[in-house]
């Protein structure tokens, strides 16, 4: 724009926007000449859409003049059905950080409190801050687990919402059952707890909480899912929350009219349908990470124990020289300042690369 009388608007925005962390996407990915670059930054799923699920959506496609059917019922009812939870308690959004938006928009207003591990998932404080309400963090242990204890322990009487990141993006352990139940029985049941889920479906740890085993016992939990990664669906944007009826309303009146669209409720109800076929990917996937997680042992790696589709590796300082390392090689990871680098498990190219760049690197 080059009118300066334009450019330089003097409209009355909110300070808190100026004050909100960005949100940083996965770097698309980049390779050195003649190398096939992968990109392992966004812990999305390598495999490319079904194509029952791709007919699915070419379908819905001839209807694009409509609009949605706004309720979702179809996708909800499906849910319903595949989750074994009655519908009312269903409630979908476009993707599972608008959903989480919405229930920190229906539980907070301004100056109230939300506490969540840190670090943890990036949409956190964003949501937080959004509506004015207060961040209140946790420290990670040094295993990148949830200190649950000292979690109960920030709740104070302005505490509306507690985020619960299983397993924890970006570190990777998961919650055990005993200790959510043990957190959950500690916080009063006024205050909503949210069970973040995105990569349930990669857990293998048997102690691993199961959200909706808990949430069946305590009306205050919320059980919080996504089709972005293990059923491959980032860009359709869909996810959704298993909630009391009461919650699950709440989180359908502050959804944006209509979010979201035909094609993506078509194939995420494709994707119920190809279950199978899904969970076979989601195995081969577990089988890559266990490859990685098994080689960077042998290299004498010491890493948190990760139950999703990536490897966290705890660098400090050395991030920035790992992430430039793996760069060098093809492969775009996420760095987090000086904390650490996310690398997303993808292709099993990808993957050996990883480990050969991590080897060259020497084990930490
Ligand atoms: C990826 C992710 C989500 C899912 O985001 P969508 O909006 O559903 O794509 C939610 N929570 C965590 C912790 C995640 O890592």
């Amino acid at each position: 724009m080059s009118d300066d009388a334009v450019s330089q608007s003097h409209v009355r925005l909110r300070d808190v926007l100026a004050q909100l962390p960005d949100y940083k996407p996965g770097k698309p990915a980049a390779a050195p000449p003649g190398m096939t670059a992968y990109k392992l930054s966004s812990n999305e799923n390598p495999y490319g859409p079904l194509p029952s699920v791709l007919k699915a959506v070419e379908e819905a496609a001839a209807t694009l003049n409509r609009y949605p059917d706004m309720a979702v019922a179809a996708l909800t009812q499906r849910l319903a059905q595949a989750l074994d939870v009655p519908a009312e308690c269903v409630a979908t959004g476009t993707g599972s950080v608008a959903v989480l938006g919405q229930i920190v928009e229906a539980a907070c207003d301004a100056g109230d409190e939300v506490v969540f591990a840190w670090r943890s998932f990036e949409a956190y404080p964003i949501v937080t801050q959004l509506v004015g309400a207060q961040p209140v963090t946790v420290g990670l242990a040094a295993d990148g687990r949830h200190r649950l204890d000292a979690m109960a322990a920030a709740v104070t009487d302005r505490t509306r919402v507690v985020l619960v990141c299983t397993p924890n993006n970006p570190t990777g352990p998961a919650v055990h059952t005993d200790e959510l139940e043990r957190f959950i029985a500690a916080v009063p049941d006024d205050v909503v707890v949210v069970v973040d889920e995105a990569y349930v479906e990669f857990v293998r740890d048997h102690d691993a909480v199961r959200g909706l085993e808990v949430w069946r016992n305590h009306s205050n939990v919320v059980v919080l899912r996504t089709f972005s990664k293990a059923y491959g669906l980032a860009g359709l944007r869909v996810g959704f929350a298993v909630a009391h009826p009461p919650v699950a309303a709440a989180i359908r009146r502050t959804a944006t009219p209509f979010g979201v669209n035909s094609l993506a409720q078509a194939a995420a109800i494709a994707s119920l349908d190809a279950v199978d076929e899904l969970t076979e990917r989601v195995e081969s996937i577990v089988a890559e990470r266990d490859r990685v997680v098994q080689g960077l042992v042998d290299q004498g790696w010491q890493l948190p124990q990760t139950e999703a589709n990536f490897v966290w590796f705890p660098l400090g300082e050395e991030s920035t020289a790992f992430s430039q390392a793996c760069e060098a090689a093809g492969l775009v990871v996420r760095q987090y300042g000086d904390d650490g680098v996310r690398v997303t498990i993808g292709e099993p190219e990808a993957n050996s690369r990883v480990l050969e760049v991590a080897e060259q690197f020497g084990a930490r």
